[in-house]
């Protein structure tokens, strides 16, 4: 059975070339141009090539973390042991159980479901229980515009033209929702993420003042992010669906959450956390009020794998999808979203490898 060992493990940064039709918005205090997240290439001694993909801020981090840390643990080792990853997370869990040691084990982590899957000659979601569905609808979901109506109904109503049906934006305020309510009319569905805009006593007020505008759900509504007992007491008074989930750093933080049903969304991210965790995550959702929403503002091979998860589950979600203009699409030829969907990918693994260039670190310019 030497086939299946392991022979590498090595982590590619993805800087992905992005404008959103205005000036840069900023990320961690600093404007942003790229989207940013890392390729994980892993294969075994057959010469099976497996991709998965970690979050990823600081790309001489992640690198040194795969250099030093991941591969020497992956290597020689069988890709097909089920024990390996929950083994590497123990031997690991000193250096911290978040954080960028915790996203480059998730990026493994996918990277050998697609290795499972392709050894198999199967796609990805028939290990995870097999597709509910042929499409997944996808979300627009913008970025900031920092309540500027004019860009908030031009950059929508684009998104509408393009196909999609629901819109999510990264906004703090009720003339942003209103402006965009305006624009998309009663009955698309917008999803208001303020990314953890407001403390506990200052959330009550900001979201009655969003109700009449009719939120789908509002996303991340307080900081700090981890307070679950606060979350709880607004989702029982605020009288608005509740999402969290992108800032969890534990599939035991969102388990909980599920639990109490202290939210109606829960958002794993399995860039951050691994797709088996998801996986968990989205069965726990089974039985009761919580519906598992991944966070997906990456393009990568954990898309795909957040498509396929999604594709799987019970409940029906969409798919988040950032809308933006990338200088180069991953996946563009081979799981395009048309109309506001995607197909689900019926190739093996993951169903489609990205392309050349990325794994080449040419990730194009919008330079005339
Ligand atoms: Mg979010």
């Amino acid at each position: 059975m030497k086939h299946d060992i392991i022979r590498s493990v090595t982590c590619i940064p993805m800087r992905l070339p992005f404008h959103h039709w205005t000036d840069p918005p900023l990320f961690a205090g600093r404007p942003r141009t790229t989207l940013d997240s890392a390729l994980v290439r892993l294969e075994t001694q057959d010469g099976v090539v497996a991709w998965g993909e970690s979050y990823c801020v600081e790309p001489r981090a992640l690198l040194a973390i795969f250099e030093t840390l991941i591969a020497p643990l992956a290597k020689d080792k069988p890709a097909s042991d089920p024990m390996l990853l929950p083994s590497m997370q123990r031997t690991l869990h000193n250096l911290g159980r978040s954080g960028p040691v915790v996203h480059a084990l998730a990026g493994l982590d996918i990277a050998l479901w697609d290795w499972r899957a392709k050894r198999a000659g199967v796609p990805l979601h028939e290990l995870l229980g097999g597709k509910r569905r042929d499409r997944v609808r996808a979300y627009a979901s913008l970025l900031q515009y920092y309540d500027d109506a004019e860009l908030l109904d031009a950059v929508s109503t684009r998104a509408l033209q393009e196909g999609y049906a629901e819109i999510k934006l990264h906004e703090r305020s009720a003339e942003a929702l209103s402006a965009v309510r305006r624009a998309a009319g009663p009955r698309t569905p917008i999803m208001v993420d303020t990314n953890c805009a407001w403390l506990p006593d200052e959330a009550p007020g900001a979201i009655e003042a969003m109700r009449e505008h009719d939120p789908f759900w509002i996303e991340e509504p307080l900081w700090p992010p981890e307070d679950g007992r606060a979350l709880a007491r607004l989702q029982a008074s605020c009288g608005v669906p509740l999402a969290v989930g992108e800032n969890a750093s534990s599939a035991h933080a969102l388990k909980e959450m599920i639990d109490e049903e202290s939210v109606r969304y829960v958002q794993p991210s399995v860039i951050k956390l691994g797709l088996s965790a998801a996986r968990d995550i989205a069965r726990h959702c089974q039985g009761t009020a919580v519906v598992c929403a991944p966070q997906v503002a990456f393009f990568g091979p954990g898309y795909l794998a957040s498509l396929h998860l999604i594709a799987a589950q019970e409940r029906e979600v969409s798919l988040e999808r950032l809308y933006v203009r990338l200088a180069h699409t991953p996946y563009q030829q081979t799981v395009p979203i048309q109309d506001g969907w995607a197909q689900v990918p019926d190739a093996p693994g993951l169903g489609a490898d990205p392309e050349p260039e990325l794994v080449a670190g040419r990730f194009g310019s919008f330079s005339s």
